[in-house]
């Protein structure tokens, strides 16, 4: 039996009706051997020019929309001073309508904060700190070129909590090299020790020309066999669902009430407008890019010139395509009657015989108008959703 909205959480209920604003930070203080993200290092001079740009792209956007979630992410966002993402949350309350209870999350890196400064941060307005934490073990840490301890790890959630943050996430990243299905769940322990209200688990991917990669074959580190890392995955959820944390998306659990809304709008079919370099947005059904080198965006902004790189209309397939596959990454699933009638297409008539099979398989469940993966059936996330594109 289906769900009935009333009873679902409040967190999943009607993301999309309002904008989340993403707010990027590409400056780091140290770069660490796995990440592929956009990001460079930290330089004093070049982040205040970025942030009068980031302001000034932020004012040209105005609009009379609601917002209710910001996220800053990164790079390390929290290499800002306090006042200075008040400058920039200040600059997003004047040029859209955000709601008075705004999710307002800043990815931070234990090693940049304080307790002085996150009470910095919430004064400012941020009302939810996620933590890259990746692992309580420092051999880890170090393997990864991270800058923190796992003991710095654990006194910023302290602080965070002493700072007045009741909404504090923490990442960790499993599969790591060397890593044992043990040392992973010691890490989940530690985790569930420190008590957050949100966790996010990541499998480490490798990209291509990651200086991991010739670490790991200098060092003869390797990853664990790929069944080890399924068995990471379920024990790892089945101690959180112990700890008492719901599973709402592939790679997220939360206490009740804290699952992140800024990033249910990625996965419910929500709307989002990104600012700074490289951000992504996506507004009734367009899609756009900023140009990905800051150097660029600032330049394209300060010179008046538009900072987008790249910008298309989603086509209606594209669009249910994505709405299928990333509302299927959600614990809850997807609504085929709903998806069907906002997007005019029979989805079961249109993909049910490709999806009977993982049905049969027990990776798959359709309940009422509801079709969601099965635990087991979020480690082969990859293959069903190859279904839709
Ligand atoms: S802190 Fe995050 S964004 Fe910066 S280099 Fe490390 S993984 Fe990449």
């Amino acid at each position: 039996m289906a769900k009935r909205e009333a009873d679902r959480p409040s967190d999943l209920r009607s993301p999309a009706s309002a904008l989340g604003i993403y707010v990027h930070i590409p400056f780091c203080s140290a770069i660490c051997n796995y990440c592929n993200f956009n990001r460079g290092l930290y330089d004093a001079g070049l982040k205040t020019r970025y942030l009068a740009a980031l302001r000034t792209e932020i004012a040209r956007a105005a609009n009379a929309r609601a917002a209710d979630t910001i996220f800053f992410g990164g790079g390390t966002p929290s290499l800002l001073e306090p006042d200075e993402v008040r400058g920039i949350i200040e600059a997003v309350r004047e040029a859209f309508s955000l709601d008075p209870d705004a999710e307002i999350t800043l990815e931070t890196n234990p090693e940049t904060v304080d307790r002085a400064k996150l009470e910095g941060f919430r004064a400012a307005g941020v009302n939810r700190v996620s933590f890259g934490v990746q692992s309580f073990q420092d051999e880890e840490l170090r393997r990864l070129g991270r800058i923190h301890s796992a003991d710095r790890a654990r006194a910023a959630v302290r602080d965070a909590r002493a700072a007045g943050f009741d909404n504090v996430s923490l990442d960790l990243m499993m599969w790591l090299p060397g890593q044992s299905v043990d040392a992973w769940l010691a890490n989940v322990d530690a985790l569930t020790a420190a008590d957050p209200d949100h966790a996010s688990l990541y499998l480490l991917e490798l990209y291509p020309n990651a200086p991991l990669k010739e670490d790991m074959a200098r060092s003869g580190w390797s990853q664990a066999p790929d069944d080890d890392a399924a068995e990471m995955y379920l024990r790892a959820l089945a101690k959180l669902d112990a700890a008492g944390y719901a599973q709402y998306e592939i790679s997220n659990v939360a206490r009740p009430g804290r699952a992140s809304r800024h990033n249910l709008k990625y996965w419910c079919d929500g709307e989002w407008l990104g600012f700074g370099c490289g951000a992504h947005s996506t507004v009734a059904g367009v899609r756009w890019k900023n140009a990905s080198a800051t150097g660029e965006y600032i330049d394209r902004v300060a010179g008046a010139t538009d900072p987008v790189a790249e910008r298309r209309r989603l086509s209606a397939d594209e669009r249910l395509e994505e709405a299928l596959f990333t509302g299927l990454r959600l614990a809850e699933g997807i609504d085929l009657v709903q998806l069907s009638d906002r997007y005019g297409v029979d989805v079961w008539a249109r993909y049910g015989d490709e999806l009977q099979r993982f049905l049969e398989g027990g990776w798959l469940v359709r309940e009422g108008p509801r079709l969601r993966l099965t635990r087991d059936g979020m480690l082969m996330a990859n293959e069903v959703m190859a279904v839709f594109v």
